[in-house]
């Protein structure tokens, strides 16, 4: 499997290659050349296994050239066996139509773990085979931050740096971070917001020189190999409710657009998933896009679900390539006047393509609250304010399709505690491997929004090793 990039400038790469850079040299995302075409019988086949036996079969075509089966074995399990349920993403029932599954039995309590953990483990695989190091650097505004940590911590050939917002995410978000005692894990609370911190590592990757100085690599969604790992638990869910006999759709709480991304590409592979509810909070550009082709930036507010505050989807991006018959040229000059008139024109043929699948839904802060209320009393069932989004949307349709609806719950509410008590009056616990976060000292560093300040501490603490 070769993957090209979305923009269609860039040279053609291996999986190895697209793990490590991230990024595109003309500024698109890579995407496999082709996808693989999941038989019908396979399926069935693949309806039996576990979890982490499901994530070899479904990964195996994107890396075989690159990964041989015995070693992405050995990495599956490895990596699903750090997970609390042994279903690793579990699915529960909670009304005649809706279930809902558990993407949060990770270590860090976030969907984010699924794929993170896959990625710190075949970033030092193929740094071992390549005999190279890299610095990460990464910005986070609460979950990426410690699921990223979580996985490349103490691994060799690897130093990561984690910038945050000073006092702008929760006590749990900032604990998870700075009580990981790792020589090779840095965390620095930044004199700014999640803007800032974002704009430092952008500065970082666009400064050339130190970016093949320090082996710059990223572990944000626009990594091909997060996308991939997560397109795992769409088959584990549909597979279990009749796929692929019956039809499944997925709710998904949204913010760049990758984890919804990774249930396309399973419908690609052949999953017969018969439409996308796309949940966004009062940030609401991606339902504006999908139900009235209105793709005009506003300004980003504050929410109750603070990973789906945003505006540009990265990710949205792979998707828009396929709704542009996959022409690199058109997709890059709509990209380009995005950025610069702040709006995404999109004719009606290609919105009506880009409509076929997507369905866009939105809730603000009070109606999250409710609906957290609402799943509480009727389901016993605490959610947190990302998961209530598209809880809501799942109870909003109508329910004669006879089409199941799979939510993903996409973090613990224990993560979110504050809004899931104002809620529904109940603090929901923080599973027992996290409550010493609270007793053990916090490790991290004070940075100015100053990006040479940022280069030099990167090169003074870690860089030493990787030169
Ligand atoms: C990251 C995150 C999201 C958004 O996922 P995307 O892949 O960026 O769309 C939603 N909910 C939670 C809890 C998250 O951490």
């Amino acid at each position: 499997m070769k993957y090209v990039s979305t923009r269609g400038q860039a040279p053609k790469l291996d999986f190895d290659d697209v793990l490590l850079t991230g990024l595109a040299e003309d500024g698109g995302l890579y995407l496999p050349e082709f996808w693989p075409q999941i038989s019908k019988e396979k399926m069935q086949d693949w309806a039996k296994l576990s979890y982490a036996d499901l994530a070899v079969e479904v990964m195996e075509p994107f890396v075989h050239e690159c990964i041989d089966r015995k070693t992405l074995t050995e990495l599956c399990h490895k990596a699903y066996g750090r997970f609390r349920h042994e279903a690793v993403t579990p699915i529960k029932q909670l009304g005649s139509q809706v279930w809902l599954q558990e993407l949060f039995q990770g270590p860090t309590l976030a969907f984010k773990d699924c794929a993170l953990q896959m990625l710190g483990l075949f970033f030092e695989h193929t740094l071992a085979k390549k005999d190279r190091a890299i610095t990460i650097i990464g910005a986070t505004s609460g979950d990426t931050g410690s699921a990223a940590i979580e996985a490349c911590r103490d691994r060799q050939g690897i130093e990561i740096f984690i910038l945050f917002p000073d006092g702008k995410v929760s006590e749990v978000q900032r604990r998870q971070m700075t009580t990981v005692d790792s020589a090779n894990v840095h965390c620095l609370a930044v004199d700014g917001t999640f803007d800032d911190c974002q704009d430092l590592v952008k500065a970082c990757f666009n400064d050339l020189d130190f970016r093949n100085k320090v082996g710059l690599s990223a572990v944000n969604s626009i990594n091909w190999a997060r996308i991939m790992a997560q397109i795992v638990y769409y088959f584990y869910s549909a597979l279990r409710l009749g796929a692929p006999e019956r039809e499944v759709q997925f709710a998904v709480p949204t913010g760049n657009f990758g984890n919804v991304f990774a249930g396309y590409a399973a419908k690609k592979m052949g999953l017969p998933i018969a439409k996308f509810l796309v949940g966004s909070n009062r940030n609401d550009i991606l339902s504006r896009f999908f139900n009235a082709n209105d793709m005009s930036i506003r300004s980003v507010e504050p929410s109750l679900s603070p990973s789906m505050d945003i505006q540009i989807s990265s990710n949205f991006e792979r998707y828009l390539y396929f709704v542009l018959d996959e022409d690199g040229q058109a997709l890059a000059e709509a990209m380009t006047t995005f950025r610069k008139d702040g709006k995404l024109p999109l004719s009606n043929s290609a919105f009506t393509k880009a409509t076929e699948f997507f369905e866009g839904f939105s809730l603000d802060d009070e109606g999250t609250l409710k609906e957290i209320k609402r799943v509480f009393e009727q389901n016993q069932e605490l959610i947190d304010p990302h998961t209530a989004v598209s809880t809501a949307h799942a109870d909003s349709l109508d329910k004669s399709t006879g089409i199941p609806t799979i939510v993903l719950a996409t973090a613990h509410p224990a993560k979110f505690g504050e809004a899931v008590k104002k809620a529904s009056g109940v603090t929901p616990e923080l599973p027992p491997h996290l409550s010493h976060i609270f007793s053990i000292p916090e490790n991290y560093k004070l940075l100015s929004n100053d990006l040479s300040m940022l280069q030099a501490l990167v090169m003074s603490e870690g860089a030493a090793t990787i030169s």
